[in-house]
């Protein structure tokens, strides 16, 4: 038959600059990609690749792995090249470190010129060392460690504070011919971060990598960065995000997956269609919603699952799912593409949810 036609999204991509970050490209013409950061000590090589591997299996695209000293530039090396996803080293302070992370065969090298002394008078250098080596540069600009000078001009870390740091930078590695880079602009306010990126967006056709900075823990960090994150890919800015939060990397990934898949900018996976529940209700929905998701977790393939409380709306939602169940009266009727194929005891829903969503991924496996 026809294939299907992509499914809308709210504004085609801003365009910019193609670059890589090892395998992966970064920029309008590339999937916008999805990154998170290990939190083992990255000289404990087996820890931090255990861990990039539990990122790979989770959707992640691309991880980076803080370099705060000699040994753990030291173990770069190893880390590159073991890791099944690009690898971007993260630099403060030590410029000697961004030429070892080169050298080491990262796929990238986070710079934050804040934090970096004399680092403008380096660009040269760092620009030779990275176009030798075929790697690409983050300009990772933050609020709580922007230069002195425009930290003194602005007063605190402003959209135009940040986005004046940030396009300084590019053009010093823009004068050594050096192009191959993405930014950033961090900033824990989610109103200041969108319009540093809105800015940023203006003046140049730079990749832009998003983040809300120390976003929180998980249930804050979430909302702040699906809402700053939500305003900006809604109008196209944006072509890698990280969801910083005060939770396992791998949660992070989640988030972020599920940010770009509700915008219909990653393809969709497992979907939950639950109810919020009502008076109506005749199961307890919040558990059912809970067991069924958790015995999904990880299914591959597109999967739109309705669970929904009680008759009312019950059998329409089920019918425009994949599979679904409308409770009432202690039993769930199963659907399964709009028919009901049978009714089952409460106590049976998870269960046969659960095993007709496999039969379902096994028929699409085969076709
Ligand atoms: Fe209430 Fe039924 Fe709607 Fe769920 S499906 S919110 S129980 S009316």
């Amino acid at each position: 038959g026809m294939p299907a036609a992509p499914p809308p999204v709210l504004a085609p991509r801003r365009k910019t600059r193609q670059i890589k970050v090892g395998s992966v490209g970064v920029g309008s013409d590339s999937p916008i990609s999805v990154q998170s950061m290990t939190t083992t000590p990255t000289t404990d090589i087996n820890a931090t690749l255990q861990q990039i591997a539990e990122l790979t299996a989770s959707g992640c695209d691309i991880v980076r792995v803080a370099c705060p000293s000699a040994d753990d530039a030291d173990a770069l090396p190893i880390i590159a090249r073991k890791s099944q996803i690009p690898v971007i080293a993260d630099i403060h302070f030590q410029p000697k470190y961004v030429f070892a992370a080169i050298e080491a065969g990262c796929a990238a090298v986070r710079v934050n010129p804040g934090n970096i002394r004399k680092f403008d008078d380096q660009v040269k250098e760092i620009a030779r060392a990275a176009k030798d080596h075929g790697t690409s540069i983050r300009i990772g600009v933050n609020a709580g460690s922007l230069e002195p000078g425009i930290l003194k001009k602005y007063g605190k870390a402003t959209p135009e504070a940040l986005v004046e740091s940030a396009v300084w930078e590019a053009s010093l590695f823009e004068e050594h011919g050096f192009h191959d880079f993405k930014i950033s602009v961090k900033h824990n306010d989610p109103v200041i971060m969108v319009a540093a990126y809105e800015m940023l967006a203006e003046q140049g056709d730079w990749p832009l990598h998003l983040g809300v900075t120390e976003a929180g823990p998980a249930f804050q960090g979430t909302i702040k960065s699906a809402t700053a994150f939500g305003a900006l890919l809604s109008r196209g800015i944006g072509d890698t995000i990280r969801v910083s939060l005060s939770a396992p990397p791998v949660e992070e990934i989640k988030v972020g997956n599920q940010i770009l898949q509700s915008l219909n900018l990653r393809p969709r996976k497992l979907e939950i269609v639950s109810c919020p529940s009502c008076g109506r209700a005749q199961v307890d929905v919040y558990t059912l919603a809970e067991q069924v998701t958790a015995g999904l977790e990880g299914m591959e393939i597109p999967l739109r699952v309705a669970v929904m409380g009680c008759v009312v709306n019950g059998p329409g939602e089920a019918r425009e799912a994949d599979l679904g169940v409308a409770s009432g009266n202690g039993k769930g009727q199963i659907f399964v593409k709009g028919e009901v194929i049978k009714t089952v005891p409460e106590s049976q829903i998870v269960e046969t949810l659960i095993e007709e969503a496999m039969r379902i991924a096994e028929e699409m496996g085969e076709a």
